[in-house]
């Protein structure tokens, strides 16, 4: 088993033991920066309410100590007076000035994808054949001789003129079977003893529509294409993947690390479901999970229409939501436009029935007392989700009351912005995909339609309700990113300086609010999470940075934060457990 699966497994003892340590008992955290979020809401154009700790120029925090007992917030106010309130057997936290927010959600993710690389090599961001053979050559030390491994995401778009070999990986790891997937998965790369265990040789056939690469000599060069990568991925012993659970497991405490106190998981399938279940019931859940039965399943659809949404208790696992596709997506010219491409005359995308979208299925499932996500990116995409929740609501007034999402609201149509709050849909979006879209966005839509692309502050103004995300594992989950990207419209390099569409630019709070109040909201859980205040549960996030002081002074900074702790209900899921006494 790799060295990072044991740690982690290894973690996950810790953590449960720590879970249980800490459960009906006094915290006093002391010593921080704490944004309550308990004021009241920005105005639409981002101006902060009267009663925000605001004074027109800096942000300052509204509290400096939290009172936890039993896992709810008992008391919020300074230092002292929690203090004062802990009593004898109160174990205290002092943050030595490190700032509380409550726990950030992110609320549109795939964490089951992000798993299925739990205890593999990671070849995101290599730059080419030698980075990615010292990857797993590092990796390779801590593995076992003779144990496969497993590693992905090399680009094999961008090094598609010069494909590696399996010499260098050979060379560097000659007593691994090692086989290594491609970025979009159309191409796979072993070494010597995983082609050998294949039976890939000079004499092997590739499968039809596929190919398996060769030197001048008639050889395999170590690289298989599209159909043919099955030939090798196949003769992986299926023991070598981690089960399921553990995969799942692995990848919330990712999110734990990350900060995150909860995940809106969108679109599972009966087999994800059913080890979620397993999961919650063995208490093996570090962080919350909100699933969406996913439209493309209607077995599981049916199965949970009969049965209604699960109103969880525990908060654990929710299952009140379902997640369906409209459209494609922009970058791949699948997202459904009213008009061509700018860059694609003649093409307008796919969309609907031809795209799978079931619609009096998913019309059944909001009868049925769901929530309804639908993915909708392109222009006429949003418009046709749009009339679907319209045509919903007419026929089922109380329909209108289940918190509707479309996810992504990538491309609206200028006039269509106020129908969104008309029928009190929340536009579930995504800070990274502006930043990482902006080289190609305005090639796909041309300048008129990309003003009405990404258009958070348009959607504000419209009195729409926003939740930000970062639909991992296509863009980093990291919160400081997002923060950063729905502050000021720039990438990680800070690229444009002032900003692509910078109108469009959120503050720092109505940020900060699309990871936590506003998430809650999205979940339906916005009466006992998603503020720190007395009754709400004790889920809170503890980093290194005031986003509030730094969004407004010098963004940049943004990039730098850093997590400190994570805490659900009272347990730290990640961070320095709570010194002992006072
Ligand atoms: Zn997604």
């Amino acid at each position: 088993m790799p060295m990072r699966l044991i740690n982690l497994l290894a973690m996950t003892v810790v953590l449960v033991g720590c879970q249980s340590a800490t459960d009906s008992e006094t915290l006093a955290i002391v010593n921080a920066r704490v944004y309550t979020l308990a004021w009241g809401e920005p105005a639409t154009d981002g101006t902060p309410a009267a009663n925000a700790p605001w004074d027109g120029n800096t942000w300052r925090p509204d509290a400096e100590a939290i009172l936890v007992r039993d896992g709810k917030i008992a008391f919020v106010g300074s230092s002292e007076e929690v203090r004062a309130r802990a009593g004898p057997d109160a174990r205290t936290v002092d943050l030595a000035g490190a700032t509380v927010l409550p726990g950030l959600v992110d609320s549109h993710t795939h964490v089951t994808e992000m798993g299925r690389h739990e205890g593999q090599v990671s070849l995101l961001g290599s730059a080419d054949e030698n980075e990615a053979v010292a990857r797993v050559a590092a990796f390779a030390g801590g593995v076992p001789k003779g144990r496969w491994i497993i590693g992905y995401g090399w680009d094999e778009g961008a090094w598609a003129n010069v494909y590696p070999t399996l010499d260098a990986l050979t060379a560097a790891v000659p007593d691994h079977p090692v086989v290594l997937t491609s970025l979009h998965g159309f191409a796979v790369w072993g070494n010597r003893l995983a082609l050998a265990a294949a039976g890939i040789d000079r004499d092997a056939q590739a499968t039809s529509g596929g190919e398996i690469l060769r030197d001048a000599n008639g050889d395999p060069t170590g690289v298989l294409l599209n159909r043919a990568t099955p030939m090798l991925t196949g003769a992986i012993p299926p023991d070598v993947f981690p089960p399921l659970e553990h995969q799942l497991e692995a990848a919330l405490l990712t999110m734990a690390r990350a900060g995150f106190v909860a995940v809106h998981e969108a679109g599972l399938t009966t087999e994800l479901l059913a080890a979620f279940e397993r999961l919650d019931e063995q208490g093996r859940l570090p962080i919350r999970v909100y699933a969406m039965v996913s439209a493309r399943d209607a077995d599981l659809m049916r199965r949970w229409i009969a049965r209604g949404p699960r109103a969880d208790p525990t908060g654990r696992l929710e299952i009140r939501a379902v997640k369906a596709y409209y459209d494609g997506a922009l970058g791949s010219r699948g997202a459904r436009l009213l008009h061509d491409y700018a860059d694609c005359p003649g093409h307008r995308g796919v969309a609907g029935g031809e795209y799978g979208f079931d619609e009096a299925l998913v019309s059944e499932a909001a009868r049925a007392g769901f929530q309804v996500a639908v993915h909708a990116i392109g222009d006429a995409g949003n418009r046709e989700v749009l009339r679907f929740f319209e045509q919903v609501i007419a026929t089922a007034p109380a329909t209108r009351t289940l918190r509707h999402r479309i996810e992504h609201a990538q491309v609206v149509p200028p006039d269509d912005f106020p129908r969104f709050a008309r029928s009190a849909i929340i536009a579930s979006m995504q800070p990274p995909h502006a930043v990482e879209d902006m080289p190609w966005a305005e090639d796909r839509l041309g300048k008129d339609r990309v003003r009405g692309a990404y258009a958070w502050r348009t959607l504000r103004r419209t009195g729409v309700r926003l939740a930000l995300n970062s639909d991992l594992p296509g863009s980093n989950h990291d919160p400081f990113y997002g923060l950063h990207a729905a502050v000021t419209r720039r990438n990680q390099a800070k690229q444009p300086p002032g900003g692509w569409y910078p109108d469009q630019r959120l503050t720092p709070e109505e940020a900060v609010r699309g990871y936590t109040t506003w998430a809650a909201y999205a979940g339906f859980s916005d009466h006992v999470r998603g503020r720190i205040a007395p009754g709400f549960l004790a889920d809170l996030t503890v980093i290194d940075l005031d986003p509030f002081v730094a969004g407004t002074k010098d963004p940049g900074r943004l990039l730098d934060g850093k997590v400190l702790m994570t805490m659900v209900e009272g347990r730290v899921v990640y961070g320095a457990p709570p010194a002992q006494g006072r």
